[in-house]
């Protein structure tokens, strides 16, 4: 605004509206409601499938709005892309690139790291975080990547070598 002095003595418009600076810090602040149409599908599989509450969108409930915290999700999430999976409209989208996966919310990256690799083929297996949350999932029903760090084709490879006896043919190269 123009400083009240200055408002006396001319007709310059008062309000002067913001620096090139600060709409940029504006628009790194928009969280492009013209794409998320506020079904509220990602914070629910986040919480109540993966238990894990990763999704802090405040925008979600018009009638009681709360805080939006982009911080927690750096801190929970485990990148395993439920979330992605089940946005309408792709607002919300998983990304492997250059080693390492990136969660991001129309634009802005949520939560990255990098991705671990199969012992066996060298694919991609997943975030560090997202294994060690597979492997506490299913302790109980025995080591989903058979005591290495294996992707899940490897994984089928190497259960079924060990009950045939028989190496597979091809990917041999870290059995
Ligand atoms: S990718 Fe992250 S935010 Fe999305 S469902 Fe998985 S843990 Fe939650
Ligand atoms: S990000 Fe996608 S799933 Fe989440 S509220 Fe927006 S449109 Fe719905």
């Amino acid at each position: 605004m123009l400083n009240p002095d200055r408002r006396r003595i001319t007709f310059q418009q008062v309000e002067l509206g913001l620096s090139e600076a600060e709409t940029r810090d504006e628009a790194r602040r928009c969280v492009r409601c013209d794409i998320c149409k506020r079904c509220g599908r990602c914070m629910a599989v986040c919480r109540d499938k993966m238990g894990l509450d990763a999704l802090q969108f405040g925008y979600l409930d018009i009638d009681q709005p709360g805080f939006s915290d982009f911080r927690v999700t750096a801190e929970r999430c485990i990148l395993c892309g439920a979330c992605a999976a089940n946005c309408p409209t792709g607002a919300i989208v998983v990304t492997d690139r250059d080693g390492e996966r990136t969660l991001s919310f129309c634009g802005t990256i949520l939560c990255r790291e990098k991705l671990e690799i199969c012992e066996a083929c060298c694919t991609a297996v997943g975030p560090a975080r997202y294994v060690d949350y597979i492997r506490k999932r299913t302790r109980s029903v025995g080591d989903a990547f058979a005591g290495r760090l294996l992707c899940a084709e490897c994984v089928r490879r190497a259960t079924a070598a060990s009950k045939s006896g028989v190496l597979p043919p091809e990917r041999t190269r870290g059995w």
